[in-house]
């Protein structure tokens, strides 16, 4: 137990900062909003909303704007495009100023009636709350099956333990938004960040909702992108592994000119062979291109990260006037 916290919790003087990265969500923003600044009104006399419209092709911003905004713990960070979640949570991040960090989704996904009990682990002096999904039984039969072999891959591969089924509902003490805010990369999977700094975290479960209205942004090939994201930039050892099969690739060629020397020798030329040529010559083909690949990833994501652009570009802001 953490006094310090638990009297700003019982005294409603905690400054939460509730982060809400929005695309396309016209159709839930207000109601969303609306029961979120009833569930913080119940929580502290101190709160702000972040909302990061994500270059929203809707009429969210419309609706922020003439709905919203006249609230003064209602902040707007408006991007000029869509740059996808982990940059608007990153933008999130790095203008909340709350002493904790509340990331939540606005498709009512993510249970407000379980926020009491994040705040309550934050008072037994745990700097990070994750929201561990009860159960994934929404969700397709594919998804479930390669986010299993994502998770069971990235946690082999990485040194990072990053949890299975931990989403991006959580609660981060300052001390975690302030780590996370200086790590600069650009390529960036959020989930492997906040295991990445440290600090002392535990798990509360909540059961998922339906959506309420709208529909995902996440395609099959966006989770695939950021899965790789997620690999490559937890893990080294695809970069390194070839050494390894390079070694063990020529060992066995040795091993098997020797036997082929052994051969001739005992028992004359034998010229067929034509097929043992073929399958070698393409599957080291094969080998060859799958290392480079991987080198190309790498280097892509170096690229990237060299050209040193900025995270996000904003179009407007609201409410951070006086700072
Ligand atoms: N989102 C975003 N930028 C994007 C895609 C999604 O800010 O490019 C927001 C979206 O508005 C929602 C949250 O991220 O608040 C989760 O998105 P979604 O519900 O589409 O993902 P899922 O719940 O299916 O993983
Ligand atoms: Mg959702």
């Amino acid at each position: 137990m953490n006094i310090d916290r638990k009297l700003l919790v019982d005294n409603q003087t905690l400054f939460i900062s509730f982060v809400v990265p929005i695309y396309n969500e016209a159709v839930n923003i207000k109601d969303f909003i609306k029961a979120l600044t009833q569930s913080a009104n119940k929580l502290s006399k101190y709160y702000e909303i972040v909302i990061i419209n994500d270059g929203s092709t809707d009429n969210s911003l419309a609706v922020i704007e003439t709905e919203l905004l006249p609230d003064s713990h209602i902040k707007l960070i408006s991007f000029s495009r869509n740059f996808g979640k982990e940059i608007a949570l990153t933008a999130g991040l790095h203008h909340c100023r709350g002493q904790i960090a509340i990331l939540i989704d606005a498709d009512f996904q993510h249970p407000l009636a379980s926020i009491p009990e994040f705040i309550e682990r934050w008072t037994e002096d745990y700097d990070m709350v994750y929201g561990l999904r009860d159960n994934r039984s929404q969700e397709t039969f594919l998804k479930r099956f390669f986010a299993r072999i994502f998770y069971k891959t990235l946690g082999f591969l990485s040194d990072t333990k990053i949890p299975a089924d931990a989403g991006d509902f959580r609660l981060l003490d300052r001390k975690v938004v302030d780590a996370i805010n200086s790590c600069k990369e650009y390529n960036r999977f959020m989930k492997g960040l906040y295991a990445w700094v440290g600090f002392k975290a535990t798990a509360v479960i909540y059961p998922v909702l339906e959506r309420q209205g709208g529909k995902t942004s996440f395609s099959f090939l966006k989770l695939a992108e950021l899965a790789l994201t997620g690999i490559f930039s937890f893990s080294d050892m695809p970069l390194r592994v070839w050494s390894l099969i390079g070694i063990l690739i020529s060992g066995i060629s040795l091993l098997y000119a020797l036997v082929i020397v052994f051969d001739t020798l005992c028992f004359g030329v034998d010229v067929p062979g034509f097929a043992t040529i073929t399958v070698a010559i393409m599957f080291f083909g094969g080998i060859q291109l799958i290392s480079i690949g991987i080198l190309g990833e790498y280097i892509a994501r170096i690229f990237r990260e060299v050209k040193n652009r900025p995270k996000y570009i904003i179009d407007k802001t609201h409410g951070f006037e006086n700072e």
